[in-house]
């Protein structure tokens, strides 16, 4: 499949991984828009977070608990902000699901 997270999944393209388990991987985003920033990702392709299903319920847990703790690792005491871009008006770019976890600078909201 030409998906470019699957590739990172299969070593085909390189990332600086920060976890690993069966099922998720997480790597810093390779054009960081915070000190820390990294993503989360299933290890199986889903697109978008609308083709989630009950299925995924564990696995969608997992990924939100790992970000959690890489948060809590990358030293984001002070907080942090997940975002899931979903399809076109989410700005989704990348067409594998993927958490992004921000941190180690103020947010601020509403997004642009
Ligand atoms: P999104 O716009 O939510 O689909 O986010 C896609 C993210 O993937 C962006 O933040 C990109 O900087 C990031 N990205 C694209 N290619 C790579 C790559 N080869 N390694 C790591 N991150 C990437
Ligand atoms: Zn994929």
């Amino acid at each position: 499949m030409d998906c470019l997270f699957c590739k990172i999944v299969s070593g085909d393209i390189p990332a600086q991984k920060i976890y690993e388990d069966d099922q998720i991987l997480a790597f810093n985003d390779i054009s960081p828009q915070a000190p820390v920033h990294f993503l989360v990702i299933p290890k199986k392709h889903i697109s978008t977070l609308n083709h989630l299903t009950a299925d995924d319920k564990e696995l969608a847990g997992h990924i939100l608990l790992t970000a959690q703790h890489l948060a809590k690792e990358s030293g984001c005491e002070a907080g942090f902000r997940v975002v899931m871009n979903c399809e076109e008006h989410g700005g989704q770019t990348v067409y594998h699901i993927h958490m992004h976890v921000l941190g180690k600078r103020q947010m601020t909201w509403p997004p642009g």
